[in-house]
């Protein structure tokens, strides 16, 4: 049957099954969940990133516009910090996950095109390293900016309704199906915990830190100095926390902290990305400095919590 959803309404969705159905082997034995599914997976996911950005960016502007248009007490809504905090807030989450965005895709692009060079001639040493290196970067981003991409597409479509306020709740406008819309995009191709289990081990094996630091080896002009260094901060920070993390042995305790450490990461990384897109365009300017500190208010509050939590204490959480 055609399943009655939520949301994406515009998708029918049903359950296939097969039985008895003539099946043939694609590919190379032993290639299939390592090599093919990762890599479907790892393709979906960066759609579903996409889908996210699409549904954040119109949430931002049916807010903005509706912002504009609303009077209250003698002016416009936009004109209260309430609500142009949120509306910038929203504009700095869009703008962040469309550059992790961007940045995973060319990482994609890159390994990609050394794959079809491949199947020409063979590469050489140099190439066959910067290929690995690529795949590891787009391994990487993939779940970050589907995970913390789908979590902004969410929190924004939430904002646009609250900028509606009432009006939001009904169904006269597009924020109602927005908020619907938005909702899968956490769950499909991998619920948010399930790319938290594939970012993890860029955390651990340090490929996070490594691209941090490469974006942080870029010049940028004076004005933006001062955001380098609150990223450079920050970044140190996050190492702290994944070494305090690292050194206890309790898989519980690890797989209980790991979404912290993959936010921090992935708050860090989306800050290099939106100082460098200031460092290309001013435009991005606003929406570095405003993503910045929340950026630093989240790793903060992550740090501190690692900071003062005993590990025996996950016990605590425990629900039977
Ligand atoms: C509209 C729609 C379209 C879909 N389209 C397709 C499709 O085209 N093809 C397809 O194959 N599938 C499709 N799906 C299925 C979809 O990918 C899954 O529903 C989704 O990946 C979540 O899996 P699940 O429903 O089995 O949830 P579960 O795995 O049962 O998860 C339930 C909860 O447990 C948590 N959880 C589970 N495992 C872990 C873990 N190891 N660590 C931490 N937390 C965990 C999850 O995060 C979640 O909160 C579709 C689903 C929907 C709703």
């Amino acid at each position: 049957r055609i399943e009655n959803k939520m949301g994406i309404k515009g998708s029918p969705t049903c359950e296939l099954t097969y039985k008895n159905a003539k099946a043939e082997l694609c590919g190379s034995r032993r290639m299939g969940l390592i090599k093919y599914v990762m890599a479907l997976m790892n393709g979906a996911r960066l759609g579903i990133a996409a889908q996210s950005v699409g549904v954040s960016e119109l949430a931002y502007r049916e807010a903005l516009a509706y912002a504009r248009d609303r009077k209250q007490f003698g002016k416009a809504i936009i004109e209260f910090p309430a609500v142009y905090e949120m509306l910038s807030v929203m504009k700095a989450k869009l703008d962040a996950s469309r550059s992790l965005l961007y940045e995973c895709a060319r990482f994609v692009d890159m390994y990609k095109v050394y794959d079809d060079i491949a199947k020409e001639r063979s590469l050489t040493p140099e190439e066959r390293k910067e290929s690995k290196m690529y795949s590891r970067q787009a391994d990487a981003l993939t779940p970050l900016a589907k995970g913390m991409g789908s979590e902004y597409c969410n929190q924004n479509a939430y904002d646009c309704i609250q900028i509606h306020g009432g009006s939001g709740f009904m169904k006269d406008y597009a924020c109602e199906r927005l908020y619907r819309d938005a909702r899968i995009t956490s769950i499909y191709e991998g619920t948010t915990q399930l790319q938290v289990v594939a970012a993890i081990r860029h955390v651990t094996t340090g490929t996070y830190l490594g691209l941090i630091n490469s974006y942080l080896e870029n010049d940028v002009k004076p004005e933006l100095q001062s955001i380098k260094e609150r990223i450079r901060v920050m970044a140190e920070v996050y190492a702290k926390a994944v070494e305090t993390v690292g050194k206890v042995e309790d898989q519980a305790y690890g797989d209980f902290m790991a979404r912290r450490l993959v936010e921090m990461a992935g708050v860090t990384v989306m800050s290099c990305l939106l100082m460098l897109d200031a460092e290309r365009n001013d435009s991005f300017r606003r929406s570095a400095e405003v993503y910045l500190n929340l950026a630093q208010a989240e790793v903060t509050k992550h740090a501190e919590f690692i900071n003062t939590f005993a590990p025996e204490r996950v016990d605590e959480y425990k629900v039977m």
